[in-house]
């Protein structure tokens, strides 16, 4: 599947929108990172995705993963190409330099990422739970627990996997069984069974790394309860080798609807040997440092749908001849004139277009966020980070298959036929809205938790900043009209939410919508204010302006419907949603 790498928009992003160099300058860690070597990273990166990533999209989908008695066999070339994503040390790019990691920003790695997600989701996985994990142990490891696991993790000589989820345990983690018995050496013993684990047996590493939470018997009931596990397939000798194969693995393969190139397995563990990663009972909170991380980049897998969809609708239109222009034969010579001729593809083409660029700046924008808070020690920077994490997830993602769905219904029929990507893009980006907490549960953690609890305090404030920024006049009143509605929404959420607790989780999903809009609206206008004087730049404008014009004007609709009271959606009794 051909897939050209975005680098010329994000070089315009950090450096004309966001002026990323600028902070760069004031961080000590990044002081040699000048705009031509992240130029120079984007550049490789986009080789990697586009030559050697790409290639192996189509081959991940059509042959799957294998399972054979317990053993799993990724499609043909994933190990290759695994190895050079490896090699070129982007598992750790922005890792911790003092275990081989480089010590890049996350500004830099979330479009470096979105390169990678786009190019092979399947594949990525695999990469992508690494440095998941890497992050996990970073934070919450011991020092001989980093210096064992961290520098094979970066390397990608080992990788990383989450194991959370079990058969009756998904969102609510709390009611989770598998168990974890103290040992008389210090470790624990497992037992338990996870089911979907991205990554949990595969060929592509020497050993897997599975982030495991379990309950230690006697420990408080519900999510209090929880505790974090490092459970190895093979468990390292004091010197790093591969020592005795663990008691655990793989039980079958899921068979999925996408992401076939990714092996999802069920994982029993059999009395396996584990090893406490950080304080007994707070197993979720060091999870969740690895779930935000994940977070993030599940919106970013949202975002390479939508951009690997609009660049091959975008192609095919260009050469799909159907039908005349309203106005009288464009092309005379031939049969008929591009479908580019016509209203209804470019609308589809252009909110394709409108949402992947925006999203890849709100991204970028929440990725300077974590800089900032984590090399700044910028407290307000790491709450911006914290309320917009569920939004770029589900977001990105709810407009990931929206886009691979417009891109398909571009391609008429041939949409809905294999050789052409669209259909397997539909197919891949769909996980991203369930996986990863569903983004219903997103919507929930900004309205329920991070709206509620300060009062939408911080939200409040951003919209401000927002409005303040020096934009172009042309869409300055847009931008402050877009910034007050959801200022109207948010306090009269906070204030009916205050008397109705269903309410917040009635409106959560529409009112996320409503941010990711606003975070969009406000990005293009930024765009569209620095955009140059050359083809590049007449894009954006055009892009912004049918933002502005067509897409934006669905907040109107959005406000409205939150204006509802939650009784529209809890008036019904439950015994009625059964069919009649
Ligand atoms: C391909 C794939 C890969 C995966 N990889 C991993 C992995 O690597 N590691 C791992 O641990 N897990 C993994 N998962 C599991 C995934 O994260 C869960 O499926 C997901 O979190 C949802 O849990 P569930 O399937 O049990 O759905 P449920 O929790 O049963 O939810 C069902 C529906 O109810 C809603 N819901 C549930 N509770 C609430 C609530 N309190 N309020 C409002 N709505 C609610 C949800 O939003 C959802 O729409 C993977 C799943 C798949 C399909």
């Amino acid at each position: 599947m051909d897939y050209q790498a975005q680098d010329k928009d994000a070089a315009f992003l950090l450096f004309d929108v966001f002026h990323a160099d600028e902070s760069w300058a004031q961080i000590e860690e990044f002081s040699d990172l000048t705009p031509d070597l992240a130029r120079a990273v984007l550049a490789e990166s986009g080789r990697v995705a586009s030559q050697v990533l790409a290639p192996l999209n189509e081959i991940g989908d059509t042959h799957g993963c294998e399972w054979n008695d317990g053993e799993v066999t990724t499609p043909p070339g994933f190990k290759e190409g695994f190895s050079e994503l490896t090699q070129g040390g982007w598992l750790g790019l922005s890792g911790n330099p003092a275990f081989g990691g480089q010590g890049m920003p996350k500004s830099l790695g979330c479009l470096v990422e979105e390169m990678f997600w786009a190019a092979n989701s399947s594949l990525y996985l695999y990469g992508t739970l690494t440095v998941g994990a890497c992050l996990c142990l970073d934070a919450h490891g011991s020092a001989e627990q980093k210096k064992t696991y961290l520098e094979k993790l970066y390397s990608g000589e080992w990788t990383g996997a989450m194991a959370l989820t079990e058969a009756h345990s998904g969102t609510d983690l709390g009611i989770m069984r598998t168990k974890a018995e103290p040992q008389a050496d210090g470790s624990y013993s497992i037992t338990g069974t996870k089911i979907f684990i991205t990554g949990g047996e595969h060929d592509l590493a020497d050993n897997i790394v599975h982030l495991t939470l379990a309950r230690i018997p006697d420990g408080p009931a519900g999510s209090k309860g929880i505790s974090l596990f490092i459970v190895p397939k093979y468990l390292p000798n004091a010197d790093g080798s591969l020592g005795e194969r663990n008691t655990m693995g793989s039980g079958s393969l899921e068979h999925k609807m996408g992401i076939r190139g990714s092996a999802t397995s069920v994982i029993n563990y059999d009395g396996a040997k584990g090893f406490l990663l950080g304080e007994e009972h707070q197993g979720l909170a060091g999870m969740f440092t690895m779930m935000n991380y994940e977070r993030l980049s599940v919106g970013l897998q949202g975002l390479g749908s939508a951009d690997l969809a609009y660049q091959l609708s975008a192609r095919y239109a260009r050469d799909r001849i159907q039908g005349r222009s309203v106005t009288g034969p464009q092309n005379p010579d031939a049969a008929a004139d591009s479908i580019l001729v016509h209203p209804d593809v470019r609308r589809m083409l252009l909110t394709q277009r409108a949402y992947a660029e925006g999203c890849r700046a709100f991204a970028l924008y929440v990725g300077m966020q974590l800089d900032e808070a984590k090399y700044n020690n910028n407290e307000r920077a790491g709450r911006i980070s914290e309320l917009l994490t569920p939004v770029v997830k589900a977001f990105l993602t709810d407009k990931g298959l929206d886009g691979a769905v417009m891109g398909q219904q571009v391609l008429g029929g041939h949409g809905f036929i294999k050789e052409w990507g669209l259909e397997q893009i539909v197919r891949d980006a769909r996980i991203g809205q369930i996986y990863e907490g569903a983004n219903g549960i997103q919507a929930l953690d900004l309205v329920g938790r991070k709206i509620m609890r300060d009062g939408g305090g911080l939200m409040l404030e951003l919209l401000e900043d927002m409005k303040a920024t020096d934009v172009d006049e042309a869409y300055k009143g847009e931008l402050i009209e877009a910034c007050d509605r959801l200022a109207r929404s948010t306090q009269s959420i906070v204030a009916r939410g205050k008397n109705d607790p269903h309410l917040p989780g009635a409106v959560s999903v529409d009112y996320l919508d409503m941010v990711g809009m606003t975070m969009c609206a406000w990005v293009w206008a930024l765009m569209a204010s620095r955009a140059p004087d050359d083809d590049f730049g007449v894009a954006k404008k055009a892009t912004a302006r049918y933002f502005f014009d067509r897409l934006l004007p669905k907040t109107l609709g959005l406000e409205r419907s939150i204006e509802a009271e939650a009784d529209a959606v809890m008036e019904m009794p439950q015994a009625l949603f059964s069919p009649a």
